[in-house]
């Protein structure tokens, strides 16, 4: 009965709250029809923006309000929190989507392909220009939908040694600028080889990974021939740029799973080591530079200078192409440090960044979501040459191979600029070639590197200067403390043998902390283990039946008897 009461209680209370919009009623709908719906929150309502941010997919401030977007789960957890609200009606009627149903109407880049076109276009680039441009499959969506990106470089089918950098665009389904904008600068960049010096430049000293369309469910939502209906979520509703491991918020800030998507990324990422990336959205117009998951005064990365002159860099070409305003709505820079806009949990920015070792910004490109195609050919002309500069950033910095000082062999190291790095922000070496890059300002610096079981080397007054990259190869020495040759080292005894309840491990010199031993039966079977603790330890071996059995202790093997 007080149950009932209260869900009474609670239902009054709602329809009391929004009775005249019937708000909540219109939001579920948009919900249960398209799997999301965009709700504007009052700022003076929020008492704590954090606990939104965590609580649904907020997008960005629209004057008084925050616009945030919603599923059905983060739409109930939300009215828990009582916040004032109303939907967001987009007016869609003055928008002109037009669509290439051919790959032919492409050729002018002003309007938006449907996915088959897209499809066609990505193969067409690979078979086209196939000494400098390979088709890679990230994976698949939800739906099953392709996820690819395009491989240009001097020698594409090879692992080879050159700074890697990522495009990628269109996580949220419904931000479509960058889609064909990355389309576009991948058929600048393939078309203009050995034609143009700077695309040329581009592509014979950098590895050019781009991926125009991260979310083709969220894009093609209103089916494969139409943008018209692209929503921010991909299949299963959930906002994939929530959805990645964070540095503060843990492994499932968003309390879901990893999506196909995500998870598709996170492999791509894994096994090409990005230097430098860039994440395309829209919605605003600033370049968003990490972390997104605080604000700038509790956490900022060590390279935030670097990451201040890129943005300043890409930027100051604008106003060369575009209109005044452009570029000005968020902050008049242009740019912004993100948890200082506003903090963001799971974004794509921050794992990269963070996880990867990346240094990726996002790219707000367009205030208009589902940019006008109309305007596709001027937002060309506005941020091709920031797009393309940024890429060119791979081109300066520090580079070389980090070997055995004996045996020449590549080594997976670590490379940590002195009174510079942390947080995450130092960068390895490729296990394959002992390869590095490390994208840093101009300057003088004291850098580290190291290896597991190696001596570490730190090499000061490393001068970086702004023509072409800098290279400093390093050989490191062999640790003869190693773990692996400390346990090759040891000598030891063990009494009494046979034994009874207690054996005595006895070492001629002091164990190391990591010197562990373990007892095998006859067959190989691990029966007990345990740390070595002193020069003699005593292990209680009253639990083996009696036989035979084999003691290790660092590499060394020693037979003894239980009576
Ligand atoms: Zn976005």
């Amino acid at each position: 009965m007080k149950r009932l009461f209260i869900f009474l209680f609670a239902v009054f209370f709602i329809n009391l709250a929004y009775s005249q919009e019937n708000i909540v009623e219109k939001v579920r709908n948009e919900i249960k029809v398209w799997g999301e719906a965009k709700i504007l929150i009052p700022k003076n309502n929020i008492k704590d923006l954090n606990i939104l941010a965590k609580t649904i997919s907020l997008d960005y401030p629209k004057g008084d309000f925050w616009l945030g977007y919603v599923n059905q789960k983060q739409y109930d957890n939300f009215l828990a929190l009582n916040l004032k609200h109303k939907i967001f009606e987009e007016d869609n009627s003055t928008k002109a989507l037009t669509m290439a149903a051919t790959m032919a109407q492409m050729s002018n880049w002003d309007r938006y392909p449907t996915y088959q076109v897209y499809d066609s276009l990505m193969r067409r680039f690979a078979l086209s220009y196939p000494s400098i441009c390979k088709l890679d499959t990230i994976g698949f969506s939800v739906n099953n939908r392709l996820i690819l990106a395009l491989k240009i470089s001097s020698n594409p089918y090879q692992e080879i040694d050159k700074p890697k950098f990522c495009y990628s665009s269109t996580m949220h389904g419904d931000e479509l600028a960058g889609y064909v904008l990355l389309l576009r600068l991948s058929n600048w960049l393939l078309s203009n080889y050995g034609i143009n010096q700077r695309a040329t430049d581009i592509i014979n000293n950098t590895q050019i990974f781009i991926n125009p369309l991260a979310n083709p469910d969220g894009t093609y939502a209103g089916g494969n021939s139409t943008v018209g209906f692209s929503k921010r979520y991909n299949a299963n509703n959930i906002d994939l740029n929530r959805n990645f491991p964070d540095p503060i918020a843990g492994q499932h800030s968003d309390s879901e799973q990893w999506q196909k998507e995500t998870l598709a990324f996170m492999n791509y990422a894994d096994s090409n080591e990005f230097s430098i990336s860039a994440n395309l959205h829209s919605g605003a117009e600033v370049l968003n530079y990490p972390y997104d998951c605080s604000t700038s005064s509790n956490i900022s990365h060590s390279d935030v200078d670097w990451f201040i002159d890129v943005c300043e860099n890409f930027v100051d070409s604008i106003p060369f192409y575009a209109p005044a305003v452009f570029f000005t709505d968020v902050v008049t820079s242009g740019y912004i440090n993100g948890g200082n806009w506003y903090v963001v949990y799971g974004g794509r920015q921050d794992y990269h960044t963070y996880f990867k070792h990346s240094r990726e910004i996002t790219f707000e490109v367009s205030l208009q979501k589902k940019l006008s195609t109309s305007e596709l050919t001027n937002y060309w002309d506005y941020l091709s040459p920031g797009l393309i500069s940024y890429i060119e950033n791979c081109q300066k910095g520090l580079e070389g191979y980090i070997r055995d000082s004996i045996t020449n062999q590549p080594l997976r190291a670590k490379v940590w600029v002195e009174n510079h790095d942390g947080f995450n922000s130092e960068i390895y070496s490729k296990t394959s070639s002992g390869y590095y890059y490390r994208p840093i300002l101009d300057g003088t610096y004291t850098i580290s590197f190291s290896s597991d079981g190696y001596l570490p080397k730190t090499i000061p007054n490393i001068n970086i200067s702004g023509s072409g990259l800098t290279i400093q190869n390093v050989l490191l020495a062999k640790n003869e403390n190693s773990l692996e040759e400390i346990n090759n080292r040891i000598e030891y005894s063990v009494y009494p043998n046979p034994a009874n309840d207690l054996l005595t491990i006895s070492l001629t010199s002091k164990p190391d902390l990591k010197t562990n031993f373990s007892i095998k039966s006859s067959l190989g079977v691990e029966l007990l283990d345990g740390n070595v603790i002193d020069k003699k330890t005593i292990i209680d071996i009253s639990n083996l039946n009696r036989g035979i059995y084999f003691i290790n202790v660092g590499t060394k093997v020693t037979k003894f008897i239980k009576e």
